[in-house]
């Protein structure tokens, strides 16, 4: 029996998100997600594909536990991950630093080098670690892959990975632009130039990535030549709840002038800024109701929202010269029309629009939404990152399965 299948893990500090996939015709066979790991009320959502969704809350002491109930789930639906027909399991790694520009498959030099990563990725690269281990225990005969949200930006050329510091400074810590949402953003690039019927090699794309998280990336020929996050995903756009750019001394006034710590002004930036520290919502849905309402604290955090949006579409149109394609892509991306209208507003004279009844169509399927005459593509693009990590993961361990 040939080894095709998938499961692709992405471990967050308290949940676990997965999804089990056929790539012999890249089918989803289940999918699901354990929250609130490590509390009294755990819970579990398990959905074959094609079936009833399933329920159940309780306690999930930790991650180990949490993949075990994952396998008993998909034990039930004969998918069991004792199956030969797993070929590998992918994880999702937030950051791979420098080294890792590629999926790899993990060895303990791998995780000691993901480890090593810790002090840039504190909140992410733990929980990550402690997926793989967990998988690694579960079926210590499988491949394990690590597929680096970092990776595809490690094409950015120095001028756009340096911050103008001191270089002994910066190398010593390791302070440079690593980028995230790399995952999405390569498959969001390449699924841009599937839609204008071109090889991703032939076409320049800025993509949009608007989730709860948000970034930006000009994408050259296939490459990243610039994204919008940074050290850390802080930098860039605003989002649901992080602040984006600033001024960094904002945070020096905040410690002499406030006289708030460090750990303070990481939450107040990381968790209570953006949107929600804006209007107190960060779900764009809430937003443009309370808009529709003639809520002004709303309204200013929509304007402040777009405004940056509209100045990294500016900003990427400069720095790739000729613009094939603007894509927006996850949560907010997928589903605002809104968001997508006023982002392009007045961009005219670069060949950006807009056509209404285009952008108010819905659906799950890659489509433009520019006028058909437009010089530059705007299109709206469904990310999928675990198709991504999937498919490179299969690429990787699948050829002998
Ligand atoms: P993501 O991080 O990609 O899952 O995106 C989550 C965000 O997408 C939410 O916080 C909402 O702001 C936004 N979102 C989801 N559905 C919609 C929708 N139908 N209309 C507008 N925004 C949406």
């Amino acid at each position: 029996m040939s080894s095709t299948r998938v499961l692709v893990l992405n471990s967050g500090s308290s949940s676990v998100k997965y999804q089990l996939l056929d790539m012999r015709d890249s089918s989803r066979l289940a999918a699901g997600l354990v929250e609130r790991i490590g509390e009294e009320t755990s819970r579990l959502k398990h959905t074959p594909h094609g079936g009833e969704a399933r329920e159940w809350t309780g306690s999930v002491p930790d991650h180990e536990a949490a993949l075990k109930a994952v396998a008993t789930e998909l034990a039930k639906d004969g998918l069991g991950l004792d199956s030969p027909e797993l070929a590998a399991i992918g994880h999702r790694v937030v950051h791979g630093g420098l080294r890792f520009t590629e999926p790899t498959v993990v060895d303990d030099a791998v995780l000691a080098e993901i480890e090593r990563l810790v002090p840039v990725a504190p909140l992410h690269n733990p929980a990550n670690l402690t997926g793989i281990r967990t998988a690694q225990a579960l079926r210590p005969d499988l491949p394990q892959v690590a597929v680096f949200d970092t990776a595809f930006h490690t094409t950015m050329p120095e001028s756009a990975a340096r911050y103008a510091i001191d270089v002994e400074t910066a190398d010593a810590h390791r302070v440079r632009r690593y980028g995230f949402h790399g995952t999405s953003h390569a498959y969001v690039s390449r699924a841009t130039a599937k839609l204008l019927g071109r090889a991703p090699e032939d076409v320049n794309v800025i993509v949009l990535h608007l989730g709860n998280g948000a970034s930006a990336s000009a994408v050259r020929g296939g490459r990243c030549v610039d994204t919008s996050m940074g050290l850390t995903p802080l930098e860039g756009l605003v989002m649901g709840t992080r602040s984006g750019d600033m001024d960094p001394a904002v945070i020096f006034h905040l410690m002499r002038v406030g006289g708030m710590s460090a750990d303070e002004i990481d939450t107040l930036l990381n968790n209570r800024s953006g949107l929600i520290g804006l209007c107190g919502d960060n779900d764009m849905r809430e937003i443009r109701r309370r808009i529709d309402e003639g809520d002004e604290r709303a309204r200013l955090a929509f304007d402040i929202y777009i405004h940056r949006l509209k100045k990294y579409i500016g900003a990427y149109y400069a720095v790739l010269g000729r613009v094939d394609a603007v894509a927006f892509t996850a949560g907010v991306g997928e589903n605002s029309a809104p968001v997508r209208e006023a982002a392009v507003a007045g961009l005219e004279q670069l060949g950006l629009a807009v056509d209404d009844g285009l952008n108010a169509v819905r659906g799950d399927e890659p489509r433009l939404i520019s006028p058909a005459d437009a010089r530059v593509a705007v299109a709206v693009v469904p990310t999928d990152e675990e198709m991504e990590i999937a498919t490179q993961t299969y690429a990787l361990v699948g050829k002998d399965g």
